[in-house]
């Protein structure tokens, strides 16, 4: 068993999910957060005999998913004003949090499974009370929009129990929890900033949920405001040069070349090749307009007939996108009814777009489309007398491809988002943890492009531009300049690559559609961000009646490697039906215990109905938001 580690005379901490923080009065104790609840066999051995309260900084799972036991022994929670919804009515975010065309990508989705009862509400600038002790509550938002910092004397020093806002001098425990809504700098700007306030309470001591106490508070505080403010030079960007053109008022395409046609209208930016005898390839086919994308998110079509008019197009026979982004394939399912168009997709994303709602990842498309010719790594093809090649290229998303052609004696790359055109020139399309991120992504795909030489990059939101080898060493640079900061901002003695992952454990499907008294198979994957090899350990955490066959998995995982490992739940006959039913997994990596790191949601839907329903059958992976 952990045992508490004294930091002052009444002060403990005990490592768990998260650090959780003990202060003593006599026989009495309050903690702030409370981890997987083990610290309650704990408090004996320093005489606490009842914990009259649990206060939390933000609203993690690994800092309260033990607060079901709270309830249960009637000890009162105290909870962020912000995130009080996020512990008593969890079950309401579940059902309404958006999984398709989702642009909303701060980290809620560690999220409690089930709600537990909240007795009082932390609020910014008030001051928590208990025995004499005063804790001041400081709005930090930057992990999480709601956290809170609880600042206080303790045994004569003033200690600031800062939550998950930095993890050490110059260090976050997590990146990729610093962005909430797409492609934003917002969580890390609010951080700066929160960080700034801290350091003016002038306190002796940091009390982070991950990490070490720290002692010297202001040069940790210093050091991680130029860390994060390095990280926020390099994915903070310049405006791009021109505005898009309005619909109304613009002609839509434009003839890059004899047989290349652009759309810069669209959202995204499409391309069609035409041959001379009419048949048109199309390189992305989204939404009519910036409009259309916004919030509304719905595609009706557009510019086809146009194009058949202009280019004197007689069929749509191909489509081949960039990526699964909802922005760049929400029309083909209407290429495909309409037209007759094929799909041809890269084998690093054609599962997404035949099946979205296996997956959490931002942006996935809301309907989901058949994939007709499925194109491997490296794979060359040909089309109408016009040879390509495809190629896989992490970096806006590691679900993206390359491919590249020659037309007209321009040598062509499509490169989606991966590439953008801004004041200064080419730059870097992310990083979006959301859209799954890796460390070196930018760059591999980078120098495999620039290999390629291209004369002309098809973009997805800057049209078609022109460049030089030369050209492309920037957003190169750009992209080693990123993995430096992240470098620098996450701890040393754990990879960077689970602090800017946010699914390293992943079940598929995400959402599915069981029958009561039915049976889900569960696809587990696995990402060990560490050089050498770690045992994970996966334990279910099921609501009341479910059985999960194994209920927990041990696997050895080589360093860098990615696995996958399968569990089966079985349901209840007598489940009550009901919609996006949240269960977790909780994962241990070595001896290092995240918690419930991964979770997965169930509509559980009556057998009578799923008997009636002809379409996909139960277990499909198709449900809509
Ligand atoms: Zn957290
Ligand atoms: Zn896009
Ligand atoms: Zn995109």
């Amino acid at each position: 068993m952990e045992s508490l580690r004294r930091l002052s005379e009444n002060l403990f901490l005990f490592a768990d999910t998260c650090n959780v923080y003990v202060m003593r009065n006599g026989d009495r104790a309050i903690l702030i957060d409370f981890g997987s609840g083990a610290v309650l066999d704990a408090l004996a051995e320093i005489g606490v005999e009842e914990v009259e309260a649990v206060l939390h900084t933000h609203h993690h799972r690994d800092q309260c998913q033990g607060d079901g036991i709270l309830n249960e022994r009637g000890i009162p929670i105290a909870v962020p004003a912000r995130e009080r919804h996020l512990f008593e009515d969890v079950e309401a975010f579940w059902r309404h949090r958006q999984l398709l065309a989702n642009y909303d990508v701060q980290s809620d989705s560690y999220t409690l499974r089930r709600s537990v009862q909240v007795s009082h509400e932390l609020a910014d600038y008030n001051v928590y009370r208990w025995r004499g002790l005063e804790l001041s509550i400081l709005p930090t938002p930057g992990h999480t929009r709601g956290s809170v910092t609880l600042v206080g004397d303790v045994d004569g020093e003033t200690v600031a129990f800062s939550g998950d806002l930095i993890s050490g001098p110059g260090k976050v425990w997590r990146v990729h929890d610093l962005q909430w809504a797409y492609m934003a700098t917002d969580g890390l700007n609010a951080s700066i900033s929160s960080l700034d306030a801290l350091r003016r309470a002038k306190v002796d001591r940091l009390l982070p949920s991950h990490g070490s106490p720290i002692g010297r508070p202001q040069a940790a505080i210093d050091q991680l405001i130029e860390n994060l403010s390095r990280l926020f030079q390099v994915v903070s960007f310049t405006p791009e040069p021109v505005s898009a053109p309005d619909l109304a008022i613009n002609p839509r395409f434009r003839q890059v070349s004899k047989h290349l046609w652009l759309n810069a209208s669209a959202v995204a930016n499409f391309y069609a090749i035409v041959t001379d005898e009419g048949e048109a390839m199309l390189l992305d086919y989204g939404y009519a307009s910036q409009d259309h994308a916004g919030d509304l998110r719905r595609f009706v079509e557009h510019s086809i007939r146009e194009l058949m008019e202009v280019a004197a197009v007689k069929s749509i026979d191909i489509v081949i996108p960039s990526h699964y982004h909802d922005d760049h394939v929400s029309g083909i399912p209407t290429l495909q009814r309409e037209y007759g168009t094929q799909l041809w997709a890269h084998e690093i994303f054609s599962d997404i777009l035949e099946h979205p709602g296996a997956y959490d990842l931002a942006c996935l498309p809301v309907e989901s489309m058949r994939v007709d010719r499925v194109l491997k790594e490296g794979e060359e093809f040909d089309w109408a007398g016009f040879r390509f090649q495809t190629e896989h290229a992490p970096g806006h998303t590691h679900f993206a491809a390359h491919t590249f052609v020659r037309v007209d004696g321009l040598k062509l790359a499509l490169t989606g988002d991966n590439i953008l055109s801004s004041m200064t020139g080419p730059r870097i399309g992310g990083p979006v943890y959301r859209n799954r991120f890796e460390l070196d992504g930018f760059q591999t795909s980078i120098r495999k492009l620039i290999e390629f030489e291209p004369q002309m990059l098809l973009t997805g939101h800057s049209a078609a531009i022109s460049v030089s080898p030369e050209v492309l060493e920037e957003p190169l640079h750009r992209a080693e300049e990123l993995a430096t900061a992240f470098d620098l901002l996450t701890e040393e003695e754990e990879a960077t690559g689970f602090s800017i992952d946010p699914r390293f454990v992943a079940v598929r499907p995400y959402r599915a559609r069981v029958a009561a008294g039915g049976e889900l198979d569960l696809a587990i994957t696995l990402r060990n961000h560490r050089d050498e090899e770690a045992v994970f350990t996966i334990v279910a955490d099921l609501p009341n009646g479910w059985k999960a066959d194994p209920d927990s998995i041990e696997i050895e995982v080589a360093g860098g490697a990615t696995v996958m490992c399968s569990m089966k739940l079985n349901f209840p006959r007598r489940q009550t039906p009901g919609r996006k039913i949240a269960y977790c997994l909780d994962v241990t990596v070595g001896d290092r215990r995240f918690g419930q790191e991964a979770e997965g949601l169930v509509d559980v839907l009556d057998p009578a109905s799923v008997e009636r329903d002809v379409g996909d059958g139960a277990a499909s992976a198709t449900a809509r938001h």
